[in-house]
């Protein structure tokens, strides 16, 4: 089997790994490049392989980093199957979508700039990836559905079987076995590992064994707090906030993290932990995907499935607000002592980052970061303590309460990413999928395995 890498190689956006076995060239994933413009600059660069000469997509999950380069690789010519389980094909079309609508924006946004500065209009420069008609084009590749445990035949005696990945609605780690040489030989993909013991998710499932594992390792390096701490350390934050007429914002990532805080917060208000406030839900795509998700209960842990099964829903936050569209967003400027849930989870774009200009000048303001913040993002600025930051070409001060609740990562922790590898015991293990620094520290810690750290380009004989 010969595997090869084409993202999120010794970094952790990009996914995209090729393996040929067996006579079949089979790609996981193929997401975007994210953080900073250096970075999504590379997404428009040629993938390093033919599209053309791929047979089969592997979908590990709808993450933007893992699935934003599908519709791109299908303009540049992939006609085989896209592979996934069934909420994840729902989940990626709403992603993608909300991708190819950001760059239109995008594009649109900078040949206005450039045709005010009087500057030449580099057409190729200013170019989407792809429009909303390419993801339509990619939607038609999708093909079977994946059911975790099911293994799938993809042709030449190669299966590939989903396992539960506990990461977000319907994300999966994917076995790849196929006959060599008269021997079965296997590996498997992490796809991201989630947490066990999260409300809604079950705890991340793992094949029997592997001959390799290509293993993400985004939080190989520490260890998060507790959930329930963190839970109680939300409240205290959004508590507090809303006592003294503040708002509490909250920088959210639309699928996962936006469904999780919603179920804790319905929680926190009918336990009475938390008062009586209003709750703006105020990003298009968390409205979407939470209505995904209510249409999945197969995906959720027992209780949770049960529990939504009845009618029971478990993202009625009493006093919520969603605000689809632009009007009632910017009614919310108006408001005080209230919690506000946006996007983008980083800050890079969205609707968080006009609330943020209008309430980070603001002492009685809080914002609570829930989620994983890449270097050279507007939300690292903040956590890592900037004085001030730029939003809108304007300098704003920081004077809100800024809170870092790591507790909630919908990624496995080191402690819970070497028991993810300990259940497999692989030969060999390849790292992705992390910052270098991060993955030498886990690499070190890993015995009885060969460990690899591929480049991107790199290949690789497994
Ligand atoms: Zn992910």
């Amino acid at each position: 089997m010969q595997l090869s890498f084409h993202g999120a190689d010794r970094e952790v956006t990009g996914s995209c790994h090729l393996l040929a076995c067996a006579g079949k060239r089979i790609l996981v994933d193929c997401g975007l490049r994210q953080g900073s413009r250096e970075l999504e600059a590379e997404n428009a660069a040629p993938f390093g392989f033919d599209p053309q000469s791929v047979d089969i997509v592997l979908l590990t999950h709808a993450h933007l980093d893992h699935c934003g380069r599908l519709p791109l690789l299908v303009k540049r010519g992939f006609r085989g199957e896209i592979v996934t389980t069934s909420a994840t094909r729902e989940l990626a079309q709403l992603v993608m979508l909300d991708a190819a609508h950001l760059q239109g924006e995008e594009a649109e946004h900078r040949s206005r700039r450039n045709a005010h500065h009087g500057h030449a209009i580099d057409e190729v420069a200013l170019a989407p990836l792809y429009d909303i008609a390419d993801v339509g084009a990619a939607m038609q590749r999708f093909g079977r559905t994946a059911d975790y445990g099911r293994p799938i035949d993809l042709g030449s005696g190669v299966r590939a079987t989903f396992f539960d990945a506990g990461h977000i609605l319907g994300s999966a780690s994917v076995l790849v076995d196929a006959m060599e040489n008269g021997r079965r030989r296997s590996v498997c993909f992490s796809g991201d590992i989630g947490n066990a013991g999260r409300p809604l998710l079950r705890a991340p499932q793992t094949p029997p064994s592997a001959d390799a594992v290509v293993m993400e390792t985004t939080y190989g390096s520490r260890l998060h707090k507790p959930m329930r701490p963190s839970i109680e350390e939300l409240y205290d934050a959004v508590f507090a906030a809303v006592k003294r007429g503040g708002n509490v914002l909250i920088p959210t990532f639309a699928l996962e993290r936006a469904q999780e805080i919603l179920y804790f917060l319905r929680e926190g208000m009918e336990r009475g932990r938390l008062p009586a406030m209003r709750v703006f839900l105020d990003s298009p795509m968390a409205i979407s995907a939470t209505e995904i998700y209510r249409r999945h209960p197969e995906c959720f842990e027992p209780e949770a499935a049960a529990a939504l099964r009845d009618g029971q829903d478990p993202f009625a936050v009493p006093g919520l607000h969603v605000t689809p569209d632009v009007a009632s967003s910017e009614a919310i400027a108006a408001v005080k002592g209230a919690v506000i849930l946006a996007g983008s989870g980083m800050a890079t774009g969205g609707r968080i980052r006009h609330h943020l200009q209008r309430n980070l000048a603001r002492p009685e303001s809080t914002v609570v970061f829930v989620g994983y913040a890449a270097a050279g993002t507007l939300a690292r600025q903040i956590i890592d303590g900037a004085r001030v930051v730029h939003l809108f070409g304007e300098e704003v001060p920081v004077r809100a309460q800024v809170y870092t609740i790591n507790g909630f990562s919908a990624h496995a922790d080191q402690a819970e990413l070497l028991r993810w590898h300990a259940a497999i015991r692989p030969p060999t293990t390849i790292l992705v999928h992390g910052e270098m620094n991060v993955m030498q520290t886990f690499g070190g810690l890993l015995q009885n395995t060969r460990v690899e750290m591929p480049g991107p380009g790199d290949s690789l004989e497994v």
